[in-house]
C-alpha cells in the first residue's frame, strides 16, 4: 500500500500563520503533496491578524503628528485636526480581511485543504478536530506560534494584552505600558504618537535586553525626549481599579494610574491542549517544542516551525523555517533554516535596526573596533528638532569584517535590511569605505565612517 493511500494525508498544518501558511503552500504547489491546514482563529495568524501588520499601520497613524508639525516648520500653513480611532479601526479591519482572504486564495491555488477550526494532536500520524474528527497524515506540522504571557500579580485582568490593542473602543487619554521588549516600546511609541500619555514601566535599567546597549541608551533617551514617561527599575506588583483609573502599585512602592495598563511582558509557545506529552513530543522549559536543525521534533512524523520553537520569535524566520521544513521532507532538498545574522527592526518612533553582534557580544569574542556617529539630520534639524541619528559598525580588528550594525533613526528598519546584506556576505570595513556615498542621505554616515571611535575586547 502507497503512503497516499495509508494516510488522509501527506501533510497535516497545525496553525495558520506564517510559517504554517508558508509550509503548506511549498508543500502542496511545489512538492506535490496533498496537504491540509487547521487555523481556529483567523487565518494570517499573529503577524496578520494582532502583531506585525496591524503595529506598522498603527505606527504609520501616530506618525503624521509629528509629521504636520515638522510641514509648517518648512512653511506648510498644515495643522492637525484630531484622530478619529473607530474611522481608522474600522479600515484597519477591512485590510485585514483582505489580507485573511488573500492568505486563503493562495492556499487554495496551491490545492491545500482548510478546516477552519481547532486541531489536536491524537498520535504520531493522528489529528482530531474539534468536532471530534480524525484525520491521518503522514507527517504533521505544529505551527502554533505564541501567545501573549501576563505574569501572575493582582489585578492582572484588568490589563489588556497587544491582542486587544487593535479592537479597543476609543484611545485612552492615559496608558501604561509594562514590558521593555519590543511589544511594550513599539506600542509605547505609536500610542504616545496618537496622543496618548503614556508611562512605560520596565523592571530592568535598560530597555530591550539583548540589543546594543549604546543604542538601548540612544533610543530610551530619545523616547523620553518625545514625551514618554520612562520609568526604568520599576516593576509593578499590583493593578487596582479607583474611580481615577487603573492604578498599578510598584514594588518600590510608587503608584501610576491610566486608564488603560497594557502588559507586553513576553510571548510564550501556544502549546497548551495540543496533546503533545501523550505522544512524546519533547518541551523545553519555557513550553516550546524542541526541535532539530530540520524542525524535527522526538516523535519523527511530527515536526514545528516559528514561535511555538521559540529560536529566533520572528515573522521572516518563522517563514524561512516552514519553507525549508517542505523542501526538506516533500521536495527531496534537505535545508536548515540559517538562524544567523538575522535583521529585525523595532518600530518605535525613532526606529531601531540592528543585525549581528552588539557590541557586548563582540567585546566578549575578540578584539574589535568600534565606528560611531551621532549627527542630527537634515530633515529634522531644519524642522527644529533635536532628534539624534546613532549609526554604529562593529568590526572584528584581525579580519577588518563587519560584524554587527546598529542604528537608531527615522528609516532604521529600511536601512537595516540593506545593511543586512552586506553583513551576511562578509564584508569588510574596506567594502563600506569603498562603497560610494550617496548624497544626502542619513544612510550615507555607513560608509563614510573613517576612524575607529574606540578598540574593544582582549587586546
Ligand atoms: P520580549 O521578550 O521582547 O520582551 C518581554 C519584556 O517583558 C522584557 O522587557 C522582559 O523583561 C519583560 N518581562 C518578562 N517577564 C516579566 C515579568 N514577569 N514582569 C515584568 N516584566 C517582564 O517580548 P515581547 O512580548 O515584546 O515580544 C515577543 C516577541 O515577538 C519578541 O521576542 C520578538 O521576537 C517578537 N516581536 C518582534 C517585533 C519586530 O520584529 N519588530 C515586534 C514585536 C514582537 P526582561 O528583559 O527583564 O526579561
Amino acid at each position: 500500500m502507497t503512503d497516499r493511500a495509508a494516510f488522509d494525508f501527506d501533510l497535516f498544518v497545525i496553525g495558520g500563520g506564517s510559517g504554517g501558511v508558508r509550509a503548506a503552500r511549498i508543500a502542496a504547489a511545489e512538492g506535490g503533496a496533498k496537504v491540509a491546514l487547521a487555523e481556529e482563529l483567523r487565518m494570517g495568524g499573529t503577524c496578520v491578524i494582532r502583531g506585525c501588520v496591524p503595529k506598522k499601520l498603527m505606527v504609520y497613524a501616530g506618525a503624521f503628528p509629528a509629521q504636520i508639525e515638522d510641514a509648517r516648520a518648512y512653511g506648510w500653513d498644515v495643522r492637525a485636526g484630531g484622530f478619529d480611532w473607530p474611522r481608522f479601526r474600522s479600515q484597519l479591519e477591512a485590510e485585514l480581511t483582505r489580507l485573511e482572504t488573500a492568505y486563503r486564495t493562495t492556499l487554495a491555488n496551491a490545492g491545500v485543504q482548510v478546516f477552519d477550526t481547532r486541531a489536536t494532536l491524537s498520535g504520531a500520524h493522528q489529528v482530531t478536530l474539534a468536532d471530534g474528527r480524525h484525520i491521518s497524515a503522514k507527517h504533521i506540522l505544529i505551527a502554533t506560534g505564541g501567545r501573549p504571557f501576563v505574569p501572575d500579580i493582582a489585578g492582572a485582568e484588568l490589563a489588556v494584552t497587544s491582542n486587544e490593542m487593535f479592537h479597543l473602543d476609543h484611545l485612552p487619554r492615559r496608558a501604561l505600558v509594562v514590558g521593555g521588549g519590543y511589544i511594550a516600546c513599539e506600542f509605547a511609541s505609536l500610542l504616545q504618537g496618537l496622543g496618548v500619555q503614556v508611562t512605560l514601566a520596565y523592571r530592568g535599567g535598560a530597555i530591550l535586553r539583548g540589543f546594543d546597549a549604546e543604542a538601548r541608551d540612544h533610543l530610551a533617551a530619545a523616547l523620553a525626549a518625545r514625551g514618554i514617561d520612562m520609568r526604568l527599575n520599576a516593576d509593578v506588583a499590583a493593578l487596582s481599579r479607583s474611580t481615577a483609573g487603573i492604578t498599578a502599585t510598584l514594588k518600590s512602592g510608587g503608584e501610576i494610574t491610566a486608564d488603560l495598563v497594557l502588559y507586553a511582558t513576553g510571548r510564550i509557545p501556544n502549546v497548551a491542549g495540543l496533546g503533545l506529552d501523550a505522544l512524546g513530543v519533547q518541551l523545553g522549559p519555557r513550553g516550546q517544542i524542541i526541535v532539530d536543525d530540520y524542525s524535527q521534533t522526538a516523535v519523527p512524523s511530527i515536526f514545528a516551525v516559528g514561535d511555538v520553537t521559540d529560536r529566533i520569535n520572528l515573522t521572516p524566520v518563522a517563514i524561512r523555517q516552514g519553507h525549508a521544513f517542505a523542501d526538506t521532507v516533500f521536495r527531496g532538498i534537505p535545508t536548515k533554516a540559517d538562524h544567523t545574522n538575522v535583521a529585525s527592526a523595532v518600530f518605535t518612533t525613532p526606529e531601531l535596526g540592528s543585525v549581528g553582534l552588539t557590541e557586548e557580544q563582540a567585546a566578549a569574542q575578540g578584539r574589535c573596533d568600534v565606528y560611531t556617529a551621532s549627527f542630527r539630520p537634515m530633515k529634522t534639524l531644519f524642522a527644529g528638532r533635536g532628534d539624534r541619528m546613532l549609526m554604529k559598525l562593529i568590526v572584528d580588528a584581525a579580519t577588518q569584517r563587519v560584524l554587527g550594525c546598529h542604528i537608531v533613526g527615522e528609516g532604521a528598519g529600511e536601512m537595516i535590511q540593506l545593511a543586512a546584506i552586506a553583513v551576511k556576505m562578509g564584508a569588510t570595513k574596506a567594502d563600506f569605505d569603498a562603497t560610494v556615498a550617496v548624497h544626502p542621505t542619513v544612510a550615507e554616515e555607513l560608509v563614510t565612517l573613517r576612524k575607529a571611535t574606540r578598540s574593544i575586547g582582549p587586546a
